[in-house]
Order: C-alpha cells, then sequence, then structure tokens
C-alpha cells in the first residue's frame, strides 16, 4: 500500500480559471519543501487522448518523453516542476471507457451487468492511484478538467467522493477553484456564484477542504468571511487568486497566502524547510527588468488561438529571461504569405516557422523560409518548420523546382521529405506518428552542439514524415548540412546552414522540454542570434 497523500483540484462557476496553475503552482511549493510530487490531469472527453483534436480546439497537443499525447497542462507542470511526466500523467473518459469495454469484451466481469457505478469509478479509481503506487511521489495532485457540474464530469467527481472516503480525509483533500467576479456596475465583487459552486460541489457529497477564488481585485477579511461562512471552511482555507503579471507569479503569490501550509496541514504532513525559490525569483527578476527586445514573427496555420503554440510561446519567456531580453512575439497567419512577403516579415529580428500538418498555409511557410535564407534573418524551423526549410532549399538552391513533402503532393518527382518507411502500413490515428523522445547525435562543428555544449541529446517528436535520405549528399555540397542524426535509424534530426548566422532546422519539438529551471539551449541560442541580428541593424 503505498503512502502517497492526494490532493484534487475541481474547478467550478466557468471553465479557464488557471486550474493547471495553480495545480502546478502549489505542487511548485511542495517540491521547494522538500516534498517530491507530481500532477495529473484527468479529462472528461470521450477522445481516448488529445492526439486527434485539432488544436483550435484544444490548444496544443503536448508529447511526453515516452510518446503519451496528452493535454497541454502537462506542459505547464513540466515547466514548473522540471519533472518529466508520462503516459500516466494525462487520463480521459475515452481511455477509461475503452478499458472496462475492453475487459468486458475479455469476459473479466464473469457475467455481471457493467455499470458507471462502481466499473467506470473503479477504473478512474485505479488510475488515480497508478503514480502513487510507483513509490516515487510523496504528493499526487489531481486536476479534474471541466466544471463541477458537467453532466461528462459526473463519474469524476463520483470517483473523487468514493477515493476521499475510502482513503481518508488525512489522505485526500479538495481543493475548489471558483471564480469571485467584480461586477462593475455594482462596483462590488460578488460571492454568490462561488456560493452556488460550493454547494454544487457538495450536493455530489464532496465537502471542498480549500478554495481557492479567482478574482481581479483582491478579496476584503469581510469577503473571505463571508465565502468561508457559506462553505464550511475556516477564514484561513479561502485562498485568493489574484489576476497576476506572468503566470510564473502564481507560485509565489500562492506562498503568500499560505495555499502551501493549509494543504499540509490538512494531509497531516510537517512544513519541513520554507520553500527554497531563489532560483524561481532570480529567473522572475530577469524576466521582469529586460535589458534589450526583440521581435520575433512566428509563422503559423493556428495562430488565431494562442494555445496552439503555447509551449513555443513559454520557451521564448524562459529564453528571454535568460537574456534578459523582452521577446515579442508576432502570430503571423502562414496562407498570407503569399505576396508581399518581404514587406511582411524581412523587419523582424527572428523568424520561427511553426509546426503542423496539412496542405493550409504550406507555400506561405515556405516563402518565409526564402526571406529568412536569403536575407540571413535568424531562423528556427520546428518539425513542419524544418521540413518547409528543405523543401524551400531544394527548390531555390538546388534547382528541384517541383520538390515537395510526399504530405503536400505524394506524386511529386523529388520528395525530399517523405513519409517514414513504419509509417506506411499504419491506418489508424491517435498514439501512432512518430511519438516521443529518441537520441539525436550531433556533429560537434554545429550550431547546434555549441547550443547544447553536447553531442548527444534526446528530444520528442509527433510527426510522420522525415527528411529523405536519399538526397542527403546534395545537401551537404550545397551547405544545408545534416548536423543532427538519430544515432540508431539515421533519421535525419537537424539541418543548419553554415554560412547564416542562425539558420537550424529541427525535425523534433525543442519547445516541450524548455523548463524555468532548464530554458531550452535551442531557443536560448535562437534568441541571441535575434538579439544580435537586431544590434546589427540598428
Ligand atoms: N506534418 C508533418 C509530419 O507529420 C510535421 C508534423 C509536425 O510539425 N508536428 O511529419
Amino acid at each position: 500500500m503505498s503512502s502517497s497523500k492526494y490532493i484534487f483540484v475541481t474547478g467550478g462557476v466557468t471553465s479557464s480559471l488557471g486550474k493547471g496553475i495553480i495545480s502546478a503552482s502549489l505542487a511548485k511549493l511542495l517540491q521547494a519543501r522538500g516534498y517530491s510530487v507530481t500532477i495529473q490531469k484527468f479529462d472528461p472527453y470521450i477522445n481516448v487522448d488529445p492526439g486527434t483534436l485539432n488544436p483550435y480546439e484544444h490548444g496544443e497537443c503536448y508529447v511526453t518523453d515516452d510518446g503519451a499525447e496528452t493535454d497541454l497542462d502537462l506542459g505547464h507542470y513540466e515547466r514548473f516542476l522540471n519533472v518529466p511526466t508520462s503516459q500516466d500523467n494525462n487520463v480521459t473518459t475515452g481511455r477509461i471507457y475503452f478499458k472496462v469495454i475492453s475487459e468486458e469484451r475479455q469476459g473479466k466481469f464473469l457475467g455481471k451487468t457493467v455499470q458507471v457505478v462502481p466499473h467506470i469509478t473503479d477504473e478512474i479509481k485505479k488510475n488515480f492511484k497508478a503514480l502513487g503506487q510507483t513509490g516515487k511521489f510523496d504528493i499526487i495532485i489531481t486536476e479534474i478538467g471541466g466544471c463541477v457540474g458537467d453532466i461528462e464530469a459526473l463519474p469524476f467527481i463520483e470517483a473523487v467522493r468514493q477515493f476521499k472516503w475510502e482513503m481518508g480525509d488525512r489522505n485526500v483533500i479538495v481543493i475548489h477553484l471558483t471564480l469571485v467576479p467584480y461586477l462593475k456596475s455594482a462596483g462590488e465583487l460578488k460571492t454568490k456564484p462561488t456560493q452556488h459552486s460550493v454547494r454544487n460541489l457538495s450536493e455530489s457529497g464532496i465537502q471542498p477542504d480549500i478554495l481557492v477564488c479567482r478574482t481581479e481585485f483582491h478579496l476584503s477579511q469581510d469577503i473571505r468571511k463571508k465565502i468561508a461562512l457559506f462553505s464550511n471552511l475556516q477564514q484561513n482555507c479561502v485562498i485568493e487568486s489574484i489576476d497576476a503579471e506572468t503566470i510564473y507569479d502564481v507560485p509565489l503569490l500562492m506562498k503568500k497566502e499560505k495555499l502551501d501550509i493549509r494543504v499540509l496541514q490538512k494531509l497531516n504532513l510537517e512544513e519541513k524547510q520554507e520553500p527554497n525559490l531563489d532560483t524561481w525569483k532570480e529567473f522572475l527578476g530577469k524576466l521582469k527588468n529586460p535589458t534589450s527586445e526583440i521581435n520575433i514573427a512566428l509563422i503559423g496555420k493556428y495562430v488565431e488561438l494562442k494555445d496552439a503554440y503555447k509551449s513555443i510561446a513559454e520557451a521564448f519567456i524562459h529564453a528571454g529571461a535568460v537574456n534578459e531580453c523582452k521577446v515579442n512575439i508576432e502570430w503571423i497567419q502562414s496562407e498570407k504569405l503569399l505576396e508581399n512577403v518581404y514587406e511582411t516579415i524581412a523587419n523582424y529580428d527572428g523568424i520561427l516557422v511553426a509546426p503542423g500538418f496539412g496542405e493550409r498555409g504550406f507555400e506561405g511557410k515556405i516563402n518565409a523560409v526564402k526571406i529568412a535564407r536569403e536575407h540571413k534573418i535568424p531562423f528556427f524551423g520546428i518539425c513542419l518548420g524544418m521540413q518547409c526549410a528543405v523543401v524551400e532549399f531544394a527548390r531555390n538552391v538546388l534547382f528541384l523546382p517541383e520538390a515537395a513533402s510526399t504530405e503536400m503532393n505524394p506524386s511529386t518527382p523529388d520528395p525530399v521529405i517523405d513519409m517514414m518507411e513504419e509509417q506506411k502500413k499504419i491506418t489508424q490515428k491517435g498514439g501512432t506518428m512518430r511519438l516521443g523522445a529518441f537520441p539525436c547525435q550531433i556533429d560537434e562543428n554545429s550550431k547546434s552542439a555549441k547550443a547544447y555544449q553536447s553531442t548527444l541529446i534526446s528530444e520528442r517528436h509527433r510527426h510522420r514524415y522525415e527528411f529523405n535520405s536519399n538526397y542527403k549528399e546534395k545537401y551537404t555540397q550545397a551547405g544545408m548540412i545534416p548536423v543532427g542524426i538519430n544515432p540508431e535509424t539515421g533519421l535525419v534530426e537537424i539541418v543548419e546552414i553554415q554560412e547564416h548566422p542562425w539558420f537550424v532546422g529541427v525535425q523534433f519539438h525543442p519547445e516541450l522540454k524548455s523548463t524555468v529551471l532548464n530554458p531550452h539551449p535551442l531557443f536560448v541560442g535562437f534568441v541571441r542570434a535575434a538579439l544580435e541580428f537586431s544590434k546589427l541593424k540598428n
């Protein structure tokens, strides 16, 4: 029997209150006190994982080392905790049902009627415990996606109720995140939505142990008292979560509100040491006091929804802070880059072509690469962005005008980007791409090796297409060098143009491994190159 303690984080009133950030911030504080903590997310939708979801609907799909396609909140968990997550850290309704239904087909229920309670709830509880049973963690924080009261979330909430009952109040607590809106016309903060939300949770048989209230203005003692009274809570368990300048302020704000101390008291755990947040504060100091500024053009297809490139945006925040440089990102729709391309992007200090799928916007991305290459503007291509760089080089330098990726043009005479052999027989979607961490050997004379200060790295992947190795010679001779190779399969993972201040294309997703404590070396290098380029211009 594991002795891990469990914290559940539920949400009420509305979605998007920031359960992920609150969970990550609490985890950070507990970690900084000396506890080993992990965070898992349970999502109530029926997709087996978010891998098949359109980024417009759900934001970026985050990939773990072990190749799970997960919710973007796992990115926050890793960025805050600096500890990798895994397949077990994200579970959906679809995955739970899939398991139970497969077992039913295997005859495991011995003729019983299979029901939401107890079979689905039992499977949910089993998954609540999976990470605890590894023995690696003192505390498991579980974020329940969606809002209390949603039809979809009911089995999860019921499972939390049962779990708390079975494990005991000293081992399991529930933190409920709600909203205390400010009504401009009344000039007041309103507690009613919070009261309703707590009542809703209570009707499901769960008494929250702590309330975290999102608010635009400070909560007075009177308001806290009122909320506490309606919620059966001590006043010091009503925690204010005021809007912050950056998400990275939230751990410090939660520390001020003593969220970590309340949690430890409720779970009967010692406070251990004062949280050591020195490096975190140093990062915040640099982030908030930049000495320079650069403008980066981010060329992508899903630019209307910034969450679609969440990890890239965060990686720039980390890399900017290291360089004490404010990084402004201009999100540019690739479809628009069919004319006036030079005028639109040549003034930026750096150009990043984003990952993506499908034909839409592909030619615009190629046009962006051409400007970056010809005008020696620092360039960073990620996954599809790297593939665009390879196609552009073929068309404009190797004199292969019809070169393409077979994803966009299956009958191209020059498939410089082609589907990987092992992908050709796959018909199922979801979990079937080349996923997760793979090693990469880097040329020691490359810009990448200098940035990483290493020649052997491991990075995460999510793609079906690859650089076609039949063209390696041609590229190398013409100056685009495959400097990063998978030592096991020979797949090309990084290309660089040596005669360029910073032209780096990577088949993997470096953004997924950038954290506050370990800003990603390639982002740091790209920001530095953009900074130098901007100084040269002025
Ligand atoms: N669509 C490309 C592939 O599957 C790139 C994927 C990506 O950018 N993540 O290879």
